[in-house]
């Protein structure tokens, strides 16, 4: 189903705007996947990784506050990022809708979550629970490339830019992420299956989940997520 058929769908149906959640293991192409359903749809991809990489560059109080969880791999305080998506989804940007990328990832922050969508009387559509291998997530996230000046993503083999380390959008410098070194990637991965694997339960058992295996291509898994949210 074409983008533009979930959008004439969404806005059909009129209480189904775009307010989504995507779970899933670090590598899994949230982002890539975020990115893409932001653009055909006009809804606000909220990063909350990107957020935090954002402060922890700017030197603020939140971004000093996260640094060390981040190089290490760990979550960041649950406060800190409930007070992120807050402003985040309170603010104009969402009006549209949006896309939680990375967030919730703590049943805390899922129950916090759900408060503040209640708040606000917009309730989340559909959880997409993506679904990959490990040794594929290790090899995703060893050779991905983020664009410093545009956030694109880009992968040294399964999505190389034209020229090396130059972002094929907006020219900007591609770099390795810190918490990208195998090491610490296999300890984002145990801190997945102990703090985030939960929230697969948590959502099933609300009827709001759906899993979408994320082995395949960018466009395979595209595919699969529109039928995902188009139902
Ligand atoms: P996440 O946001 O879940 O951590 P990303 O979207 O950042 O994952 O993807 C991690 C890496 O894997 C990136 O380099 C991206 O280009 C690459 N990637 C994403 N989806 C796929 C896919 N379906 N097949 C191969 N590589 C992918
Ligand atoms: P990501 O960009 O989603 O891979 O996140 C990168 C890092 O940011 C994580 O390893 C955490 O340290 C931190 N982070 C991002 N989102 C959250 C969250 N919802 N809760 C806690 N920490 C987070």
């Amino acid at each position: 189903m074409k983008a533009s058929c979930v959008r004439a769908r969404c806005a059909g149906e009129r209480v189904k705007a775009v307010r989504l959640i995507f779970l899933g293991p670090p590598g899994a192409g949230k982002g890539t996947q975020a990115q893409r359903l932001a653009e055909d749809t006009g809804v606000e991809q909220i990063s909350t990784g990107d957020i935090l990489r954002q402060a922890v560059k700017a030197q603020t109080e939140m971004g000093k506050r996260a640094k060390a969880c981040m190089d290490a791999g760990q979550l960041v305080p649950d406060e800190v990022v409930i007070g992120i998506v807050r402003d985040k989804l309170g603010s104009g940007d969402c009006a549209n809708g949006f896309i939680l990328d990375g967030f919730p990832r703590t049943t805390g922050q899922a129950d916090a979550l759900g408060a503040i969508l209640l708040d606000f009387s917009t309730p989340i559509n559909r959880v997409v629970a993506f679904t990959v291998d490990d040794e594929a997530l290790v090899a995703r996230l060893c050779g991905r490339r983020t664009c410093t000046g545009c956030g694109a993503m880009f992968h040294i083999d399964y999505a190389p830019s034209k020229i090396a380390d130059q972002c094929d959008r907006c020219g900007g410098e591609l770099v390795q992420r810190d918490d990208d070194q195998e090491s610490v990637i296999r300890d984002r991965l145990t801190v997945y299956e102990t703090s985030t694997r939960p929230l697969l339960d948590y959502y099933s058992s609300r009827g709001l989940l759906t899993e979408v295996s994320a082995g395949g291509s960018v466009d395979s898994v595209y595919a699969a997520l529109k039928e995902a949210v188009a139902t």
